[in-house]
């Protein structure tokens, strides 16, 4: 009975690539899985060392640093050079080869402070610390290879970087990326030739190892191995080029090209002969840790940054004989900057403590990346609006522009968010997380009927189970409350799954499933941070409740655009609601007069002898009673440069 069954759902399934395979199979779920079952989960608060990389070390660094590029600049990469020397690139590199692993909290934190100061050398810290060289040899390298190469880049001798992309593979990463081929050389030994044009590699003007990938063919069948290989290469390898480098918005950073015709020893490829065509799998791997802590970390620094600066700005800052703290327009604005800043802050904390129990959820991640770097976009602009002129004007006193500068990297790099939501999340994301459709589609790929029988029972007793409580029958949560927003969120993906492999090109529809997906995941987060610090049951009620609106509204457009199955799913569409008036206006006045607010946000971020410093002290002399004019004059104050003759 089942086969004519099975025939039907192989139909619909979707072609799947080797390389979405890899995808598929790479990391692991989290509190992804438990959404898509309809239930909330939490990770376990993580309580080890936090301060295993003196705090003084970082802010003595952070103190010298005078905003100045640190690339090009004239001073020999002198930047660079310190955070190598100081291991600032040693944080994924066990102590037993120099290097001082840190745990996902004390690395995004110590991300975090470094960004709070400048993006560039954020991006700089956080390049070695992720995907490239440092890890691959870590995870997959021989022991030749780690002895020789991780003391070096612990110690800051060797600085890497990662070339994947090139001028014809972007979002398609290895589409049509570069080629190598085995050769005999004219001694007759087994060589990899390979024609190098990447672009866009972050530290590659300065790198001296670089982690290269590539696409390795065996036409004359010398190796009888083939597909994506990752393999180092060291600065003087004959007929390397790395003569150019971009500019990136001017936030200065290094950042360029590797080309050239090349030609590698077999021990060169990471993991040696063992590794040559699991290039794929081994970036994946790592990927679906590494893209839920870098990226969500630098926009943790910028929207807490901004936030932490024009909670002060808006009490300091008068027009029409008021602060623009008594404006509603700005309260509005400001209401925003802190929710989203919360949303993010909370995300990375969970997420952090997701990743230091020894997971590796690559939705999560995926979330993550998208999330925290949209929503840091979002802070930035409500923060220049409120800014205005002072925010536009260049000077020592504009703590915005840098940040405004960079938001559009992180949202291109490490998977472009557009393509993130609408193809990764909730496209490919559906068959990892959910719980019976990728143990389903194995059993077909298998043609194996008997596990099919099974799967397909425990998916149709799953879907039963959600649509009957999502209309509300034997379940004990509240209407409004997140429960039932999960559940009802897990009802409908049932009905979406159903579109198989349509979902990849059917992407409005993928993009709304994501940000409901991602909504819930955010929304769990807020609740774990307030169940950890207890700062605002006000705030995070507010937020969760924002969250669950903006999904009921999607929810609605999502129904609206189904099939027939919509008339199945009524019973889940809501009224439309936001937050009123009056209830902006209580939020505001919590986030004025609640402390614990302030001081969560003003976590991680440096504060010394800067204009944030300046700003909070104007802050303290307002609260008692009194104005300093010549700190309220300063803090107002923008850049003037001398007119040229
Ligand atoms: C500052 C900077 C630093 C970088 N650092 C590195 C590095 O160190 N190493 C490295 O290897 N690479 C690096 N990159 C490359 C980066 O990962 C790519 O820029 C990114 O993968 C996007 O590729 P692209 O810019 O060519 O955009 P394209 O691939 O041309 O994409 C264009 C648009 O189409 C969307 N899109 C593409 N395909 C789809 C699809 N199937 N469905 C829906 N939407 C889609 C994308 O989301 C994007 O919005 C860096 C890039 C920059 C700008």
């Amino acid at each position: 009975m089942y086969r004519p069954l099975f025939n039907f759902v192989k139909r619909r399934i979707p072609r799947i690539s080797d390389t979405e395979m890899i995808a598929l199979q790479s990391g692991d779920t989290s509190i992804d899985r438990s959404i898509l079952q309809g239930k909330i989960g939490y990770p376990m608060a993580f309580d080890g060392n936090i301060h295993k990389f003196k705090e003084d070390t970082t802010n003595q660094l952070l103190r010298s640093f005078d905003g100045s590029r640190i690339y090009p600049n004239e001073n020999n990469n002198h930047w660079i050079q310190r955070l190598a020397k100081e291991k600032y690139f040693s944080f994924l590199i066990d102590e037993k080869y120099g290097g001082v692993k840190l745990s996902v909290n004390e690395l995004s934190n110590l991300l975090t402070k470094i960004a709070s100061v400048d993006p560039a050398l954020g991006v700089a810290t956080m390049v070695p610390n992720s995907l490239g060289p440092g890890e691959l040899l870590t995870i997959y390298g021989t022991t030749e290879q780690k002895d020789h190469y991780l003391p070096k880049l612990a110690n800051g001798e060797m600085i890497p970087c990662f070339g994947l992309t090139g001028p014809n593979n972007g979002s398609d990463a290895t589409g049509t990326i570069d080629k190598g081929v085995f050769i005999r050389d004219k001694e007759d030994n087994l060589k990899i030739k390979v024609n190098l044009n990447k672009r866009y590699i972050t530290l590659a003007p300065v790198a001296n190892l670089m982690g290269i990938a590539f696409e390795l063919e065996d036409p004359e069948n010398l190796m009888g191995k083939s597909g994506i290989t990752v393999a180092l290469v060291e600065r003087d390898h004959p007929g390397l080029i790395q003569s150019t480098h971009h500019n990136p918005l001017d936030v200065g950073f290094p950042n360029g090209t590797i080309k050239g015709e090349i030609t590698l020893d077999v021990e060169q490829v990471i993991g040696g002969e063992e590794n040559i065509g699991k290039g794929w799998k081994m970036l994946m791997e790592c990927l679906s840790a590494g893209r839920g802590v870098s990226l969500p970390a630098t926009a943790n620094a910028s929207s807490k940054v901004a936030t932490f600066g024009l909670f002060h700005y808006i009490k300091a800052r008068q027009q029409f004989r008021m602060s623009l703290a008594e404006m509603e327009a700005i309260q509005e604005k400001f209401v925003n900057m802190v929710v989203q800043t919360w949303i993010i802050q909370s995300s990375v904390d969970m997420t952090n403590d997701i990743l230091d129990e020894g997971k590796s959820p690559a939705v999560i991640s995926a979330i993550m990346k998208q999330q925290t770097t949209e929503r840091a976009r979002m802070v930035l602009n409500d923060a220049m609006d409120i800014q205005a002129g002072s925010a536009i004007c260049k000077g020592p006193n504009n703590f915005l522009e840098k940040f405004y500068k960079s938001a559009p990297i992180g949202i291109t790099v490490e998977g472009s968010n557009t393509l993130t939501r609408s193809l990764i999340i909730f496209a490919q994301g559906l068959n990892k997380s959910h719980p019976h459709i990728f143990p389903l589609l194995t059993s077909i790929l298998e043609n194996n009927i008997g596990e099919f029988r099974i799967h397909f029972n425990a998916l149709v007793v799953h879907s039963f189970s959600l649509y009957v409580q999502s209309l509300g029958w034997g379940i004990m949560v509240r209407e409004s409350s997140l429960e039932h927003e999960l559940v009802r969120f897990a009802t409908l993906t049932n009905f979406v799954a159903l579109k198989g492999g349509a979902l990849k090109k059917e992407q409005m529809l993928a993009g709304d499933m994501a940000d409901q997906f991602s909504n819930l995941y955010l929304a769990i987060c807020v609740q774990y941070y307030q169940t950890k610090t207890n700062s605002s049951h006000v705030l995070t009620n507010y937020i969760i409740q924002q969250l669950i609106m903006e999904n009921r509204k999607i929810m609605n457009r999502v129904i609206d655009n189904l099939g027939t199955e919509r008339f199945l799913l009524q019973h889940l569409k809501s009224k439309d609601s936001s937050p009123l008036y009056e209830e902006k206006r209580k939020m505001f006045q919590e986030i004025m007069n609640n402390p614990s607010i302030l001081h969560e946000i003003k976590q991680h971020i440096f504060i010394e002898n800067n204009i944030l410093e300046d700003l909070e002290n104007t802050s303290v002399v307002l609260k008692e009673g009194n104005v300093d004019t010549d700190l309220r004059n300063k803090v107002i104050q923008v850049g003037e440069f001398e007119n040229p003759i």
